[in-house]
C-alpha cells in the first residue's frame, strides 16, 4: 500500500486521506477528530458514519453520485443529475411500496447506458455496514436488502419512463452490492474501450472489487 501512495501516477488520495484510510482499514484511531458531534454525542468514526446531523451521510452519497456522473458523461448522452420523474395520472403498480409522489426523483439518468435508445436511471446509496443497526448481519445480505428496498422505483421507471432502473448500493467498507458491481464493471469497460487502460481510470477498482465476491 505504501507503494501505491508513493506512485504518483496511480495515487488517488492525498497524504492525509491516505493516512486516514489506512487507520480506518486497520481500525486504528484517527488523529485530529473533534471531541463532540453537532448532535452532542461523542465524535467517533462510527458515529460520524451514522449520524444524520453532524455526520457525513449526505457528503459521501453526493461525492459518489457526482464522481459516477462525471464518468458516465464521458460515454453516454443525456446525462442528468437528480432527474424528476414524470408525474403520474392513474397508473397502477403491482408493488404497493412504489413511490408515486409528484416530487419523486432519482440520483441520475443516462441515455443508452445498458441498451441503445433506452434511458437508464440510477439511485445511489452508501451504507455504514458496521453501524449498530447492521450488527450481526452479513454484508452481502445488507446490500441485498437495500437493493430490494430501492425497487420501489423500478416499476414506475419501467412503465412510465420506459427506462431501466439500477440501485447502486455500496458500503463504507469499500464493498458493494451485485447491481453496483455489474454497473461499475460495465462503466469501466465502456471507458476503457473509449479511452485508456481501465486501471488508469479506476485505480482502486481491481483492488477493491474482489473484497465481496
Ligand atoms: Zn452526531
Amino acid at each position: 500500500m505504501a507503494e501505491r501512495y508513493s506512485n504518483r501516477r496511480t495515487r488517488a488520495l492525498n497524504k492525509q486521506e491516505f493516512t486516514d484510510s489506512l487507520c480506518l482499514r486497520y481500525n486504528l484511531p484517527l488523529s485530529n477528530l473533534p471531541s463532540y458531534c453537532a448532535c452532542g454525542e461523542m465524535f467517533t468514526v462510527n458515529h460520524a458514519l451514522s449520524c444524520k446531523k453532524g455526520g457525513f451521510i449526505a457528503q459521501r452519497h453526493d461525492t459518489i453520485r457526482d464522481l459516477l456522473t462525471t464518468h458516465i458523461s464521458k460515454v453516454c448522452r443525456n446525462v442528468e443529475t437528480e432527474p424528476l420523474l414524470q408525474p403520474l395520472d392513474n397508473e397502477v403498480f403491482n408493488l404497493q411500496s412504489t413511490v408515486t409522489s409528484r416530487e419523486a426523483r432519482l440520483d441520475k439518468k443516462a441515455g443508452s447506458f445498458w441498451t441503445p435508445g433506452v434511458t437508464a436511471f440510477f439511485d445511489v446509496r452508501v451504507t455504514h455496514v458496521n453501524s449498530l443497526s447492521n450488527q450481526g448481519e452479513h454484508t452481502a445480505r445488507i446490500f441485498k436488502e437495500q437493493e430490494n428496498e430501492k425497487r420501489k422505483y423500478k416499476q414506475r421507471v419501467m412503465d412510465v419512463e420506459m427506462g431501466t432502473f439500477t440501485p447502486l448500493v455500496s458500503g463504507t467498507d469499500e464493498c458493494m452490492g451485485l447491481d453496483c458491481h455489474n454497473f461499475l464493471k460495465t462503466l469501466a469497460n465502456k471507458l476503457s474501450s473509449k479511452y485508456t487502460p481501465l486501471a488508469t481510470l479506476f485505480p482502486g477498482y481491481e483492488y477493491n472489487s474482489h473484497l465481496l465476491y
